[in-house]
Parts: C-alpha cells; sequence; structure tokens
C-alpha cells in the first residue's frame, strides 16, 4: 500500500540520516584525531626465512578513539583517503615510525628496517620526495633503514609516473616494497622496470594455500619470478606453520604473519624479538 510504501521510503531515509550523520561524526572526529594525539602505530615483526632473523617490523596505524575504542585502519583508511585527511595522518605516520626506528637504531638494531604504508594519495602528492627525505634528517635515520610500501594498483595507476616517483624514492636510498602483490594486473615489462626491492604476496593467496592449489602454484611463480628479476619476496598473513613450511620450502625470503608475530606496541616488541634473539 502507500501508506507502507510511504513508511518504508521513511524508514530508508532514517536509515540515510543516520548513515550521513555517522559518517559526518567520523570525519569530524578524524579531523581532531591528529590535534587530540589519538593517534599510534603497533609493529608486526618480519623475519628472514629460514634463518628467523628479525629483520625489522612494519608500522600499522591503528586509532585510540575517545568513544569507540581501538580502531583499525580498515575501519577509517577509506574516509582519510576520500577526505584527504590521509596526507597529513600519512605525515604523521613516517615520522613516528622514523623516530621509533631511530630509538631502536641506538639500542644496536642497525640492521632493521621499517616499513610505511603509502596511500595512493600520498604517493601522488608532489611532496613526497622531500617529505621523506626531510623526515630522514630530521631523525638522523640511515635512508636503509626505511621501506615504503605501495601496494601494486598505487604503483601500477599512471605507470609513467609512478615509476618517476619510485626511481626518486629508491635514490634517496629508501628500499621499496611492492605490496599486496599478486591483485594487481602489473605486466612483466612494467615490473622489469620497476625501481623495487621488494614483492609482497598477497594475503590472499597465503590463506587459502592448500598442497597443490592453484595458489601453492601462484606462490612459487611469484618466488620465481622474484628470483629472475633480484626482487625479494615476502609472504604476509602466515598464520600456520604449514603455511609456513610450504613458504619455506620455495625458498621465500622473509614471512610476517600471526604465527610468529602480531603487530604490537613498542614495548612488547622489544620484549618479544629480543625473546627470540636471546633463545
Ligand atoms: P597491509 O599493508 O596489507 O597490512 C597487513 C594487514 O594484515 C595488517 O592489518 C595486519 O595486521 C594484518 N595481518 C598481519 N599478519 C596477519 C595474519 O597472520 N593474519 C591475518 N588475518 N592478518 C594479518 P591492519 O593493521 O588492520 O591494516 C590493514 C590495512 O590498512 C593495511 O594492509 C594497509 O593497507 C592499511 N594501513 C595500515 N597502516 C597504514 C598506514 O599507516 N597508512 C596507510 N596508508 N595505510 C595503512
Ligand atoms: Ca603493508
Ligand atoms: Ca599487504
Ligand atoms: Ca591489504
Amino acid at each position: 500500500t502507500k501508506r507502507a510504501g510511504r513508511n518504508g521510503y521513511h524508514f530508508f531515509e532514517a536509515s540515510m540520516n543516520v548513515n550521513a550523520h555517522n559518517q559526518l561524526q567520523w570525519l569530524q572526529d578524524l579531523r581532531m584525531a591528529l590535534e587530540r594525539k589519538e593517534f599510534l602505530l603497533h609493529y608486526q615483526p618480519k623475519f628472514n626465512s629460514p634463518s628467523g632473523q628479525v629483520l625489522g617490523a612494519e608500522a600499522l596505524l591503528r586509532w585510540q578513539h575517545p568513544t569507540h575504542g581501538l580502531v583499525g585502519p580498515d575501519e577509517f583508511i577509506g574516509l582519510a583517503e576520500r577526505s584527504g585527511l590521509i596526507v597529513p595522518i600519512g605525515e604523521w605516520v613516517l615520522n613516528e615510525a622514523c623516530r621509533q626506528m631511530k630509538v631502536w637504531f641506538d639500542m644496536g638494531h642497525e640492521d632493521w628496517t621499517i616499513a610505511v604504508n603509502l596511500s595512493a594519495l600520498q604517493f601522488a602528492h608532489a611532496d613526497l620526495i622531500d617529505l621523506v627525505k626531510d623526515t630522514l634528517s630530521r631523525h638522523g635515520l640511515p635512508a636503509r633503514c626505511l621501506t615504503l610500501e605501495v601496494t601494486e594498483s598505487t604503483a601500477m595507476h599512471d605507470a609513467e609516473n609512478s615509476l618517476k616517483t619510485l626511481q626518486k624514492i629508491s635514490d634517496l636510498g629508501v628500499d621499496i616494497s611492492i605490496d599486496d602483490f599478486g591483485t594487481g594486473y602489473s605486466s612483466l615489462l612494467y615490473l622489469k622496470r620497476l625501481p623495487a626491492n621488494e614483492l609482497k604476496i598477497d594475503r590472499g593467496f597465503i590463506r587459502d594455500l592448500a598442497d597443490g592449489n592453484d595458489d601453492a602454484a601462484i606462490i612459487s611463480a611469484i618466488v620465481a619470478l622474484g628470483r629472475t628479476l633480484n626482487l625479494r619476496i615476502v609472504a604476509e598473513g602466515v598464520e600456520t606453520t604449514k603455511q609456513q613450511d610450504f613458504l619455506t620450502s620455495v625458498g621465500c625470503d622473509a614471512l610476517q604473519g600471526y604465527l610468529m608475530g602480531r603487530p604490537m606496541t613498542p614495548e612488547k616488541f622489544l620484549e618479544a624479538t629480543s625473546n627470540l634473539q636471546n633463545s
């Protein structure tokens, strides 16, 4: 009936308003979050395979929201990207990660690297190279201690300009890691020209990994490709010893995942990794 229709419409409209309000509220909260110092970084260890030596950490953004508690990046990175707020937030991340890495460096972990994720918007931002250079020198951190992770799709978008940006990053002495590899559409020709140091196999391939299935074959192929192009191959999202054994057997150079270490506070990170190295 018309009435039911109207009710339906009103209901829909009401929920839309709730949604719109939520979005607006989240955006307002996000705008204030930097100033209110609500962001923090967790660090997930990365290990050499097969030696198990700690290679460093990936910095992963968290938001301590005043009412929602600890919020993960999947909940707000999209909004940060759409609103442009990811640029100042990303600046904060880079600075904080380099500051923390310098603390570890001064403690004697001079061979560690800190990996920082770059959003597509940051990657396209004209000031990126100066920002990276200035951040490193502000902390007195050698460029080799920093790795920047860009997703395969970000690196593929506007390929010619991406290559130029990646080359400038590489010229600084900063390593480049191609994240979520296998989900984009890189051509072999493009990969060959890419001044990258590392390919990070997308977690999806590792999650669905089983003996002799397609994902196992794809992973082996990516490792072979990495050998040919002289790129380090990293597997992330390693949750089981079975996955670990497979990835080691096909020759992945480094592993990351809940099995070996979750993202954690810098204090916990140091504790966990020093326990490992002393044992
Ligand atoms: P990513 O760069 O692919 O990071 C890996 C994600 O997988 C992280 O989720 C990590 O906690 C999670 N992970 C690691 N090991 C395992 C595992 O064994 N099993 C499972 N199920 N998950 C695992 P997180 O921290 O929620 O981050 C999600 C995404 O948010 C990241 O994906 C990255 O794209 C983005 N992100 C995180 N921090 C930043 C940042 O500072 N800047 C930007 N632009 N993006 C960020
Ligand atoms: Ca990453
Ligand atoms: Ca990834
Ligand atoms: Ca991802």
